[in-house]
């Protein structure tokens, strides 16, 4: 496995220091060439148990961008596992980055139809998937399940002392890990990148009950919608999606690409943009106390990008004054 050394990188600008506010960020977006990010922590403990149980293939599902496949092709190939990936939609998609490098890397690509995707948790479409495919180990879209959050509680390890940590939330995997692991005095504000997602708090909160079971922790971090008003607790602000998973607004691309060519860390469409908004917002509208240190964790996702921008057909070095309207 991956030895992990946290790369932390303090991030200056105006804003930070007249009010007072430290913001380091965790870069796990740099924490391997090829495996970047979150997805790292969610996938190991998976594949461990994976070869436990005696399976030398594993099975997961995604989008036709999704970071966790190409993670998990990634992985997969420098493990010495099979790879199988059930996508939702048409195997032209597989001429896109995401998939062509998935597939290069010798995951095989299983596309199936939008409703039969939808399926994707039901044990009856897994039993069928184990008739086709044989003994597969299965991890779920986003590596979200408790293996998942039990690696991410890593993420923090080696780290210093910080007062906010953020973070970005699709499944909530990645959050409920950290909130595993904050210490009392912490607060951890996860931004969600979808709209609307009470089954996201839900199921988070089950999954850090399932933490604490089993390493006796205490849980600091609660799974609260948050307000954006009030940061004086641990939990989700659903606030700052521009539109829902995967959608964008200009100011948001306006302030990725001010934000990348003024501290030189590269951010994707779809969570990390939105959770450095977010910061900013906060502290610009006075939400964080000044003399606070604050640690935001990068959890990659920039290979992502290319696959948006053909999407949307998006310029990323367009000029600012372009994008109004
Ligand atoms: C998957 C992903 C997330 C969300 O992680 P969850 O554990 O699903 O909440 C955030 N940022 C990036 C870059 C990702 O790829």
């Amino acid at each position: 496995m991956l030895e992990y050394k946290p790369i932390i990188q303090r991030i200056i600008s105006d804003l930070f220091s007249e009010k007072k506010i430290e913001v380091c960020v965790l870069r796990l977006d740099l924490i391997h060439p090829q495996i970047s990010g979150n997805k790292w922590f969610k996938l190991k403990y998976n594949l461990e148990e994976a070869k436990k149980q005696g399976s030398d293939t594993i099975l997961t599902f995604g989008g036709a961008f999704s970071n966790h496949i190409h993670a998990t092709a990634t992985a997969c190939r420098m493990f010495g596992f099979k790879s199988i990936g059930v996508i939702a939609g048409e195997p032209d998609y597989e001429e896109n980055p995401t998939l062509s490098e998935a597939s290069a890397m010798g995951m095989y690509l299983h596309f199936v139809t939008r409703n039969d995707y939808r399926r994707k948790t039901e044990q009856v479409f897994l039993d069928e998937l184990s008739v086709k495919f044989g003994n597969v180990y299965f991890v779920p879209e986003g590596g979200n399940n408790y293996l998942g959050s039990l690696g991410s509680s890593e993420i923090l390890n080696g780290i210093g002392d910080y007062d906010y940590v953020f973070c970005s939330c699709g499944t909530g995997a990645t959050f409920s890990g950290l909130a595993a692991s904050i210490k009392e005095r912490q607060h951890l504000i996860g931004i969600s990148a979808l709209k609307g997602e009470g089954s996201l708090v839900t199921e988070t909160q089950e999954r850090v009950n399932l933490i604490r079971r089993k390493y006796d922790l205490k849980i600091h971090g609660n799974t609260e919608l948050l307000n954006a008003e009030f940061l004086n607790k641990s939990g989700i602000i659903n606030q700052y999606h521009f539109g829902g998973f995967a959608r964008h607004t200009n100011e948001l691309l306006d302030f990725k690409m001010n934000f990348e060519e003024q501290h030189h860390i590269p951010l994707d469409y779809v969570y990390e943009s939105k959770l450095f908004y977010a910061v900013n917002d906060l502290i610009a509208n006075k939400k964080i106390p000044s003399n606070s240190k604050v640690i935001v964790v990068h959890g990659g996702g920039i290979q992502g990008n290319r696959g948006y921008e053909n999407r949307y057909a998006l310029n990323p070095k367009r000029n600012v004054n372009d994008a109004q309207g």
